[in-house]
């Protein structure tokens, strides 16, 4: 049996306005019309019409109300299909979340009135997805009643108890929703077998419907009580209350309240043996409404018939009547197949898109989980990178300090600390190295000597660190003179020597005699004291001495000693036969000298 029970509800959730109409504004028709839809369908329609007639003057959320209100004249007129088109435009194009659930509403309802189950149940699902951002009260009972009833239906009584209890359990709960609300609560819980035993609650039920002036709802529910006294085997008691209300039933003129009351009268009338009454009644619910076919009532009204003919002995009438309860029977199982049906399928596309919205989910998951991973990942790597080159830093800071120390340890292991030239064990080394290189490509080599004259005395007279300022200062005067390839060494104490490479005796002597005047030039003022620096040199040379250093060393200390003895500050040469000229040292003319009084001794060549 297909109920207009939801679109006579979406009528009656509005109380009725004022009857006289008014053109003031687009707005204030839209409200009339919106409440008097259903209470007066020729004023509701004139009022369309004025609304058409102003349409240039409405907003656009105006004319999509107006467009609302067309869809329900269509459907409420039976154009089930027009209504929904036009409602679905609607749906599709306003902004305005209201007048979309209004419309959804609609389009269920004229789908579930077609029997157009499955799109009624998508088109369910996406109005009630909008529920939260409905403002109005109304309207969201409304909706939640919609699908109570199509759940109900579908045969899915549960799920009917359930959307019905969430309108009941609203507060604050209008009086009518109440009882609509009521009627599918009950009914849901009929087919459920879960009908309280107490009867009071659906007593107050439809005595809440009756004064709200729903006189079909009311009677509805006492069909619903009757049902549960049958199956008390109260057939008499529920005989006496439907038979009390007939009059009332009538009066309403809605079939399939009718048809359900008398298949319900004629039932009990036939367990009573009174078959006359039984068929009356059950004729009276089989001519109610022939476009109700297939509702369990008639099913019952068919049974009854059939029964009675039997009990009759009436088989030809029996068998005639047998076989429309046999085809009202099937063609009920079969609707109730396809709204089960219509119900899995749609159930079935529910679970499969929350499965790939799970799958999504999951997959986005993996996404995130996989990025995170790779973001680790080069996160170590970054770090792993930073690590190897603050490694590779240390080790080159490491590697360099080494160095350094290195370099600094192997020139203190080379270097007189005091002068800053090579040591005795550096110089030797590195003079050995050179003759040895200058033997072998026969390259002259020549050794200069030298040693401070009367040294100290300066040390005694003038304290040891003036000492040590001489020897400096010797030393840096003497540096200036060599060539890089020239080694400089302090052999001892106020003892030098010089290795000369590429150089003859000559050379070597004139070098020698360069370092002389140098040094006798030397400023005795800074140390802060007046005195004289003098220095006696020997030189020898490859050539004379061969590159043997020792031998060099003892000749060139030889004529060193020969300068000493001549007078001091002066050069002295070995050489085997070129006799070398040397520059015997000027008289001194500074401040006294503390000291020699062989100072201005004069310098000659020696001969080996
Ligand atoms: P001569 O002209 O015969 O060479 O006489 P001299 O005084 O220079 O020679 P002597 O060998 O008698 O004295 C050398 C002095 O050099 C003795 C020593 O105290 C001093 N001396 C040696 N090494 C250093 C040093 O590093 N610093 C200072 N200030 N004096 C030193
Ligand atoms: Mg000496
Ligand atoms: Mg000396």
């Amino acid at each position: 049996m297909r109920l207009i029970l939801p679109l006579l509800l979406l009528a009656c959730m509005c109380a009725p306005l004022s009857s006289r109409a008014s053109t003031a504004s687009v707005e204030a028709l839209l409200k009339q019309a919106q409440a008097i839809r259903s209470s007066d369908p020729p004023r509701f329609k004139r009022l369309l019409a004025e609304l058409n007639g102003q349409a240039g003057q409405a907003t656009l959320r105006q004319r999509q109300e107006m467009q609302y209100l067309q869809a329900y004249d269509l459907a409420y007129s039976g154009k089930y299909d027009e209504g929904s088109r036009l409602a679905q435009q609607v749906i599709a194009e306003t902004s305005d979340v209201n007048l979309k659930f209004q419309a959804g509403t609609l389009v269920v309802n004229t789908y579930s009135l077609n029997g157009r189950f499955n799109e009624g149940l998508r088109q369910l699902g996406q109005t009630l997805a909008l529920i939260d951002q409905v403002d109005d009260p109304n309207l969201r009972q409304q909706g939640l009643i919609v699908a109570a009833t199509l759940y109900n239906q579908l045969g899915q009584y549960a799920l009917g108890s359930h959307y019905a209890d969430l309108v009941l359990n609203n507060r604050p709960l209008a009086g009518r929703v109440a009882c609509f609300a009521s009627y599918t609560k009950f009914d849901s819980l009929l087919h459920l077998g879960t009908l309280p035993d107490d009867d009071a609650p659906m007593e107050s039920a439809a005595l809440q419907c009756l004064s709200q002036g729903e006189v079909m709802m009311a009677n509805l529910i006492r069909g619903t009580l009757a049902k549960k006294w049958i199956a008390q085997g109260q057939g008499d008691r529920a005989l006496a209350m439907l038979q009390s209300h007939l009059e009332q039933i009538n009066s309403t003129h809605y079939s399939r309240l009718i048809i359900e009351i008398r298949a319900l009268m004629a039932e009990i009338q036939l367990g009573k043996d009174d078959l006359q009454a039984a068929e009356r009644n059950a004729m009276i619910a089989i001519n109610q409404s022939p476009s109700l076919v297939n509702s369990p009532p008639l099913v019952s009204a068919y049974a009854t018939l059939y029964k009675v003919a039997e009990k009759r002995r009436d088989f030809s009438t029996a068998l005639a009547f047998y076989k429309h309860y046999a085809a009202a029977e099937q063609g009920y199982l079969n609707e109730v197949k396809t709204r089960e049906l219509a119900y899995q399928i749609v159930r079935n596309e529910n679970q499969q898109k929350n499965q790939q919205i799970e799958l999504l989910n999951r997959q986005n998951s993996l996404l995130q989980l996989q990025q995170r991973v790779d973001q680790q990942k080069a996160e170590s790597s970054r770090q792993l990178m930073l690590l190897f080159a603050i490694f590779a830093l240390v080790i080159a800071y490491w590697g360099y300090k080494t160095r350094r120390l290195h370099v600094s340890l192997r020139r203190m292991a080379q270097t007189d600390a005091l002068t800053g030239i090579c040591n005795r064990h550096h110089f030797t080394a590195q003079a050995e190295k050179t003759l040895l290189h200058c033997a072998k490509v026969g390259e002259q080599v020549s050794l200069i000597m030298f040693d401070l004259d009367h040294f100290k005395v300066i040390n005694d007279t003038y304290g040891h660190v003036t000492g040590d300022w001489v020897l400096k200062e010797v030393a840096k005067t003497c540096s200036e003179l060599c060539r890089r390839m020239d080694y400089f060494g302090r052999l001892g104490g106020e003892e030098f020597a010089i290795l000369l490479q590429g150089c003859d005796a000559k050379a070597a002597t004139r070098i020698a005699e360069d370092c002389r005047v140098r040094i006798s030039r030397i400023a005795s003022a800074p140390s802060g004291h007046a005195f004289k620096i003098t220095a006696s040199f020997g030189v020898s040379c490859a050539m004379s001495s061969g590159y043997d250093l020792d031998k060099l060393i003892s000749n060139a200390d030889q004529m060193l000693y020969r300068a000493k003895r001549e007078g001091r500050n002066r050069v002295r040469a070995y050489t085997h036969d070129v006799p070398i000229e040397t520059r015997e040292p000027a008289p001194w003319h500074g401040p006294s000298p503390p000291v020699d009084p062989n100072l201005s001794a004069s310098m000659g060549t020696a001969k080996a």
